[in-house]
């Protein structure tokens, strides 16, 4: 049910205005082979598309908002899926009114970006379709 990693490296970095944050931190992933490990980050978007998994039609609704907002918490971790690096990431976003939002991360344009990646040395899982949930989730 669970395994240990230690951890090789901690990486801080930012994204710069108008770059999307899933494609940048899957990119890097991929060039640099991080097979395992964590993302945080705060900052701000000026738009995101995030989503909700529906449980009963096992489908993801998604949804875009066209605003600028705050990244208040981002926090995501990474494995391998069909074979390559996968960035798995969930976003709390706040609106002008301080409303907030939040939801699976699709995608997101950065206005500022800071992000920790912290990179796992280790036996790394790999993603595989999940009967009970209709997910791609870790096999163990
Ligand atoms: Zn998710």
């Amino acid at each position: 049910m669970i395994r240990y990693f230690k951890v090789r490296k901690l990486i801080q970095g930012r994204l710069f205005k108008g770059q999307e944050i899933i494609s940048e931190i899957t990119k890097y992933l991929k060039e640099n082979t991080i097979n395992a490990g964590l993302i945080s980050g705060i900052g701000a978007v000026s738009k995101a598309k995030i989503g909700y998994y529906d449980q009963t039609t096992r489908q993801y609704i998604s949804q875009e908002f066209n605003e600028p907002m705050e990244i208040l918490f981002l926090k995501g971790n990474i494995s391998i899926k069909d074979g390559e690096p996968f960035p798995h990431i969930h976003i709390v976003l706040s609106k002008k009114d301080y409303s907030c939002i939040g939801g699976h991360l699709f995608e997101a344009q950065v206005f500022a970006f800071e992000f920790e990646l912290i990179e796992f040395d280790g036996n790394f899982y790999e993603r595989g379709f999940d009967e009970d949930t209709g997910l791609f989730l870790w096999k163990i």
